[in-house]
């Protein structure tokens, strides 16, 4: 066994490509907030807020994710999360992470997409140590008028935010792709990359609507395009490269069990696997957990996953070489460290 201190998937540097700011606070902040906000009497303690974080559903996900939403009201707040939030990344040795946020869930407190994201910034540029670009989560459930005002707004400090790109999270059941192409093709005129959730809590044919009416660079989770082997067959001939986030699946019932996850048939098969945690306050991980897990039970190394994450990344060609060489380096003085890994 290694040791919790040397041990090399918290040692190594890491790359997140799907991460929510909201759903990555640390608890400690939640709970800051929450006491500011006069608490809730259903969770009484700091225990207790950790066990309200479990799930039966994604329903159920998407209803503690609002809850949690509650307790951030004023820009203030915002920077006081990605502070923590920063704080923690570059505690775990994480080197560059793209952060979404989703203004829309939060206009309910009178707050503007514009300033939330520059409060934001402003957090996370008080942390040194992680590279942290963001993108902004344009939210289905609100549809697509509602999108695409984000979006406008957004844009207007994407380069002082940097805000490199979209996604949309939410209902994707209920939401499909299809009705955000306009609102896509807007965000890549813009300079925006690409990304969208698809083949998480809906099959087959939302990953194919990303790709086909979105236009979308990398898929987010897509796992559940296993179960249409055409549509997992082109994903591998075009090396689309998927965000995978194995626990938040299991902690959101999409996938019954490890055993049968299918990040390891799209491992087996060839598919431009990248690896994230999600929301890994509500799931309760880490990317170090995510990468030991996939490491041990499917054999693939962190080395690979890590570059492999930085090459799908939106870093620059700069960005990229300096992130690439920093991986190559730590890893050529730490072979062997995963031995146990396979
Ligand atoms: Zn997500």
């Amino acid at each position: 066994m290694i040791s919790r201190s040397t041990d090399p998937f918290a040692a190594a540097p890491k790359v997140e490509l799907h991460l929510h700011l909201e759903g990555a606070m640390p608890l400690d902040t939640l709970w800051d907030l929450m006491e500011r906000y006069g608490g809730d009497p259903s969770v009484p303690t700091r225990a207790a807020l950790a066990k309200h974080l479990t799930y039966t559903s994604f329903p159920h996900f998407i209803e503690t994710w609002v809850w949690m939403n509650g307790f951030v009201r004023t820009y203030e707040d915002f920077e006081h999360v990605a502070c923590g939030v920063a704080g923690e990344l570059s505690r775990q040795n994480v080197i560059y992470a793209e952060a979404s946020f989703s203004p829309t869930d939060f206009a309910v407190h009178g707050l503007d997409a514009r300033e939330i994201a520059m409060a934001i910034r402003r957090g996370l540029d008080r942390v040194d140590g992680t590279q942290i670009v963001l993108n902004c989560d344009l939210v289905r459930d609100t549809g697509p008028a509602r999108a695409g005002a984000t979006l406008d707004a957004v844009v207007e400090v994407m380069a002082d935010a940097d805000i490199r790109g979209i996604t949309i999270g939410g209902s994707e059941q209920a939401y499909p792709p299809g009705l955000f192409a306009e609102v896509y093709r807007r965000a890549q005129r813009s300079g925006l990359r690409l990304t969208a959730h698809a083949g998480e809590a809906a099959g087959p044919d939302s990953v194919r609507d990303a790709l086909d009416r979105l236009g979308v660079e990398r898929i987010g989770h897509g796992v559940r395009a296993v179960e249409d082997p055409d549509l997992l067959a082109r994903l591998v001939a075009e090396q689309i490269p998927l965000e995978v986030c194995p626990t938040s699946n299991l902690c959101t019932g999409v996938v019954s069990d490890w055993s049968g996850h299918p990040v390891g048939t799209l491992l087996e098969n060839g598919a431009f696997v990248t690896i994230s945690s999600d929301d890994p306050t509500f799931f309760h991980t880490t990317l170090a957990d995510e990468l030991r897990e996939v490491a041990h039970r499917f054999g693939e190394h962190p080395h690979g996953l890590t570059k492999r994450a930085v090459a799908a990344s939106w870093m620059t060609a700069d960005e990229k070489q300096v992130a690439d060489r920093v991986v190559d380096q730590w890893w050529s003085s730490h072979r062997g460290g995963i031995s146990d890994a396979g």
